[in-house]
């Protein structure tokens, strides 16, 4: 038997690319915000993760500039030996003070966090239970502890409830959540979740990738609902509002120095470059200054929303700038993608193993540096496929 026989045999991506509907790796010229270019098509971007707006804020772009002629172009090594500068610490205090938490760790990126938190914290004799729509990195992170798995329906609280129970009195348990659902747009009921964690004394991890700078005045989820202090540890990632790359955890002191010293993707894994660190650091900084921004995008998303159900399209329980159109199946998924591509608007196609079977949708998010008149394009664009293709009337 090859090893290599399955990838002869995977033809999906061959076949999508021969239909001409291939939606993913696509090479573009210019990514700059609000707008990108793809072989000289000009695109609406409703694909970002750059919520704020923010790589190509005058100072964010200078801040990288500035650490890389101060610093060079990476720090060559771990954290934990040659890797850490002044500007990473500086980075964990200020970010500990932002989501309301004693100390902050810095990671080269989210997926890094998630795995070496989640894989350092939960034991051989503990209990992780997630939400089943969590982010497939705290889903490796579980994998990748010795601890056992427990899984509850999405935001389902009388699941949750059940598996704690199934847990047992005497383990050890981490729940992990994300704040902001990344697919669906949904917010995790904190309120109704920390409850259960204090009943039967589980801790509570809540990823914040798509709240921090969104939620909260910018804070994240456990400040929308005013419950930080009943959250045991806050994780968020760079990738997005931040506009650089890393991810950070934060916590009690004694919790984030027992990270530190046992996250292996920490430990064994090159520290984020000095632009990287002074990029995250600058936009922390425009996130505290021009709070007008998280303002703008909350008015941004409300308005999308409503005109998305009065159009009549699907998008589920989205609360969020994250706004999915349900679709409910791969192809119907890519070939509609491929439409409101050609028309000028880039979205993201999301089919399973990212979302369950049948929930295949495309995934829309928005920017507080989107123009009305941009929004507008994205709606008539929307609502002329939508019609065409049968997903409204
Ligand atoms: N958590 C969530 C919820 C995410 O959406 C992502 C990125 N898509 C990550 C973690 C990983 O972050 P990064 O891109 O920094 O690895």
């Amino acid at each position: 038997m090859d090893i290599f026989e399955k990838c002869s045999k995977f033809t999906a991506a061959k076949e999508a690319i021969a239909g001409g509907y291939y939606p993913y790796f696509i090479p573009l010229t210019e990514n700059e915000g609000t707008e990108a270019v793809f072989r000289g098509h000009r695109l609406i971007m409703c694909g970002s993760n750059n919520y704020l707006g923010l790589t190509t804020h005058p100072a964010v772009r200078q801040a990288a500039v500035d650490a890389i002629l101060r610093f060079g172009t990476s720090c060559t090594g771990s954290r934990f030996l040659n890797g850490t500068i002044e500007l990473h610490e500086q980075l964990e205090r200020e970010l500990a003070g932002w989501v309301g938490k004693e100390a902050a760790l810095v990671f080269s990126t989210g997926m890094q966090t998630n795995l070496g938190t989640i894989s350092s914290v939960v034991s051989r004799d503990d209990v992780v239970v997630l939400d089943k729509q969590d982010h497939a990195s705290i889903v490796d992170g579980a994998k990748l502890s010795w601890g056992k798995t427990l899984r509850y329906r999405h935001n389902d609280m009388a699941d949750l409830e059940r598996v704690l129970k199934q847990a047992g009195p005497d383990v050890g348990i981490l729940v992990v959540v994300d704040g902001l659902f990344s697919m669906e747009g949904d917010i995790a009921p904190l309120p109704a979740i920390v409850p259960l964690c204090k009943k039967y004394g589980a801790r509570l991890m809540v990823d914040d990738a798509h709240a921090t700078g969104v939620l909260g005045g910018g804070r994240g989820t456990a400040a929308h609902f005013n419950i930080t202090k009943d959250v045991d540890l806050i994780m968020s990632t760079f990738s997005k509002s931040f506009a650089s790359l890393g991810g950070f955890i934060a916590g009690d002191n004694e919790i984030v120095q027992y990270i530190k010293h046992h996250a292996r993707s920490m430990i064994f894994s090159a520290s984020i470059p000095p632009s990287n660190a002074a990029a995250a650091l600058a936009a922390l900084h425009v996130m505290q200054n021009e709070p007008e921004r998280i303002q703008r995008l909350d008015e941004i998303a409300t308005f999308m929303r409503k005109e998305y159900r009065g159009l009549g399209f699907d998008i589920g329980k989205s609360e969020t700038p994250v706004i999915p159109i349900h679709i409910g199946d791969d192809f119907r998924t890519m070939t509609i993608w491929k439409e409101l591509f050609d028309a000028g608007i880039f979205v993201n196609p999301v089919i399973s193993p990212a979302v369950p079977e049948g929930s295949q949708l495309l995934r829309t998010s928005y920017m507080a540096t989107h123009t009305d008149q941009q929004l507008s394009r994205v709606l008539e664009t929307f609502a002329m496929i939508g019609k065409q293709v049968g997903l409204i009337s």
